[in-house]
């Protein structure tokens, strides 16, 4: 077997991480959700009163941090320094100010020495994020940039907020909120969101799970042989 890797990167609620987990399940792969553990970082230096700044308090709680993720049936948990966070670190408060603390290029170091160290010693890996394509796995044999209008993110955001009945927030402001993040992620100086030269865009607006995940399906069988 080769060491095969796939790449998604794209912006906010895209559907990115949904489908890195049905590809890694199908394959057998082990699945990193690279926007959880900047998301960790967030949750911990919100809880401790740490600025989204680089100083010597925040080095600290990064150099600290200890992320686990532990695969159940149907879903992951997030564990950081051993609390259970899965649905903290997915709340309003995280989600608006997570975009500051992961363009700082300590945090960004640090978290892509994890994500690499945790792809060299898998067999087969699906990663997700804003810059696995052009910076953690350079290499990776498949790419795909995921895309779809701001609206239509903000839709399914908020459809699935609804359904797990946990959101105050209406669609225009999840609308905004994703519009404001994707601008922080896509203007920030150190590896900002964009497609690498080598990955293959494709555009979820008028496509469903099932049909995105055929559609990646296709281009891995090629990129295998
Ligand atoms: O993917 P998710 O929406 O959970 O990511 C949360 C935030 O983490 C993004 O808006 C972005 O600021 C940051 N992120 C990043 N690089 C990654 C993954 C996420 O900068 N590889």
């Amino acid at each position: 077997m080769s060491n095969i890797q796939i790449a998604i990167d794209g912006p906010a609620s895209s559907g990115k991480s949904t489908l890195a987990k049905r590809l890694a399940k199908r394959l057998h792969y082990v699945y990193l959700d690279t926007g959880a553990m900047y998301r960790c970082v967030t949750y911990l230096a919100q809880k401790a009163g740490v600025a989204a700044e680089d100083t010597p308090a925040l080095r600290d709680l990064v150099d600290q941090m200890d992320v686990q993720f532990v695969t159940k049936e149907n879903h992951q948990e997030v564990y950081v320094n051993q609390e259970e966070v899965t649905q903290v670190i997915r709340q309003e408060a995280v989600s608006r100010e997570v975009s500051l603390y992961s363009a700082l290029p300590y945090v960004r170091e640090a978290l892509v020495a994890k994500q690499q160290a945790f792809a060299q010693k898998e067999m087969g890996v699906v990663m997700d994020g804003r810059d696995i394509g052009t910076v953690v796995l350079k290499e990776a044999q498949l790419k795909i940039f995921l895309t779809a209008s701001p609206e239509e993110r903000g839709k399914r955001r908020y459809l699935e907020n609804q359904a797990k009945g946990y959101s105050q927030q209406s669609l225009e402001e999840i609308i905004e909120e994703i519009k404001r993040r994707d601008d922080l992620d896509r203007n920030r100086s150190m590896s900002p969101l964009q497609p690498a030269t080598d990955a293959i865009i494709l555009d979820s607006s008028h496509l469903d799970l099932d049909q995105v995940e055929e559609e990646i399906m296709k281009l891995y069988e090629k990129c295998l042989k």
